[in-house]
């Protein structure tokens, strides 16, 4: 989607909104998938409230983006424009066991930066690319932990007031892979309080979790991690691998070989191939499990 309005343009400009015409979500995704919109880059939280209601005034419509990297892009050119946060420096301060983060901020150097400061608990997400506004939206975790243990308090722009809002950590619920916030809260920064650990203590399991990784996951390839959320008491991957799916592939859309519950894209895959090979798997492990998987994916097709 092209904002071509000249009252558009020159209102993003007073509100220090930076439009970047028809960047291609391939260049913005871990899956290298994805089709061409504007993408509007937001510089200053307090902008969002009328950044938001000049957009839906206009009926331009909008998704969100972090880091992209539990995304799957349709083809094309895409028919909403993407908002996304840019950085302020520093994105982390640490106050005793605090550490206010900025939603933009990259998730990973987070838990290093946090780690140099005797602060840890984040040591399996280490591995998971992405923002940690993403990683909040999505609780992601690995290796039995997950973000949402160590939230205190989150500033999000909820569009349901059309404001700013600090929620505390036990007003919001994180699940496995799902949270409580609504489908158009924009996560803004969070406070976290994290145990004091030496860093000595915190590498070493950093290091164990980066080992189980490399010894699991396709990493050098193009993925948005797993696929399908794991069923309760049961594993998406075990179950695609026992149906011999691995090596599974529709175009350069294929199930790797590593690891069951990762679709890489392993040449010029389309949005459409990827598609064709989820239904494909699901369709295959319904019908011998018996089993429903849900994507874990995003999928921004429409
Ligand atoms: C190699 C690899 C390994 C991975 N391993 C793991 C793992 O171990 N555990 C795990 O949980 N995940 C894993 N993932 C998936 C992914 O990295 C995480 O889900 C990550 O937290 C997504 O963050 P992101 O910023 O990239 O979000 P995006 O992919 O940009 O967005 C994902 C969703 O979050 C929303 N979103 C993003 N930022 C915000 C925000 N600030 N406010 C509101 N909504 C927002 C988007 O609208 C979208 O709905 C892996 C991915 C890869 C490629």
């Amino acid at each position: 989607m092209r904002i071509e309005d000249a009252k558009i343009v020159a209102a993003l400009n007073d509100l220090g909104v930076e439009l970047r015409p028809s960047a291609w979500l391939a260049e913005l995704t871990s899956l290298a998938i994805g089709g061409t919109t504007d993408l509007l880059r937001i510089h200053k939280h307090e902008t969002i409230p009328d950044l938001l209601r000049l957009l839906d005034s206009h009926g331009v419509p909008h998704r969100f983006l972090g880091g992209g990297s539990n995304l799957l892009v349709g083809d094309g050119e895409l028919s909403w424009v993407v908002l996304q946060l840019a950085s302020p420096d520093p994105d982390v301060v640490l106050e005793g066991n605090f550490a206010q983060v900025d939603a933009a901020a990259d998730l990973g150097r987070t838990v290093t930066y946090c780690a140099k400061h005797d602060l840890g608990g984040m040591e399996g997400l280490i591995g998971v690319p992405g923002t940690v506004g993403g990683a909040l939206r999505m609780n992601a975790g690995a290796y039995g932990m997950q973000i949402g243990s160590y939230v205190r308090e989150v500033k999000l722009y909820r569009a349901a007031t059309h404001g700013i809002e600090i929620l505390r950590g036990e007003q919001i619920s994180f699940e496995y892979r799902h949270t409580s916030f609504a489908a158009d809260d924009m996560m803004l920064a969070v406070k976290l309080e994290l145990p004091s650990k030496s860093f000595k203590e915190i590498l070493q399991g950093i290091r164990i979790c980066n080992e189980k990784r490399r010894s699991s996951q396709p990493l050098g390839q193009k993925s948005a991690g797993c696929i399908f959320k794991n069923p309760p008491g049961a594993s998406a991957g075990r179950m695609i691998d026992e149906l011999g799916l691995k090596g599974l592939s529709v175009g350069d859309a294929r199930v790797s070989d590593r690891h069951a519950n990762f679709f890489v894209n392993a040449g010029n895959a389309t949005a459409k191939d990827m598609l064709m090979l989820i239904s494909s798997v699901r369709e295959r492990v319904r019908s011998a499990f018996s089993v429903e998987l849900e994507h874990e994916v995003v999928i921004w097709n429409a």
